[in-house]
């Protein structure tokens, strides 16, 4: 998408601290950490939300949950625990409209982050 934030991330066109990268996925740290560990999981293909997974593939979706695994493994968190979000829409607060998916950690997680 020509506009959409995360696209141009994914383009190379707005810099971003990569974690970790595959086929289906690119996982960066969130420019406003909420926790120690905040890193964002994008699929390489543009959907608006979790209300856009018809234009996922599974195997595009699996690859998203596995690359969170992944980014808590990186980033050391696997053992202490993690939270995966996905915020959708209005109510929860979405302001990118690329799925994207919070992996934080690093400290004892309280109220709802991110
Ligand atoms: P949302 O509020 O849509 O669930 O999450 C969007 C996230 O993207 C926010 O946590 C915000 O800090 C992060 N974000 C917004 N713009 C940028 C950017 O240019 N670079 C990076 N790395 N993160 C961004
Ligand atoms: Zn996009």
């Amino acid at each position: 998408m020509e506009n959409c934030l995360f696209c141009r991330i994914l383009r190379g066109e707005i810099p971003s601290a990569k974690v970790y990268e595959d086929e289906f996925t690119y996982a960066f740290r969130d420019i406003n950490p909420m926790a120690a560990v905040h890193c964002l999981v994008i699929p390489k293909t543009h959907v608006d939300s979790l209300n856009g997974l018809d234009g996922l593939t599974d195997r595009q979706l699996a690859a998203c949950l596995h690359a969170c695994r992944e980014v808590a493994r990186l980033e050391g968190v696997d053992k202490s625990g993690y939270r995966v979000v996905s915020n959708c829409g209005d109510d929860a607060c979405q302001s990118v409209h690329h799925l994207h998916f919070h992996v934080l950690g690093g400290q004892k997680m309280h109220e709802a982050m991110a």
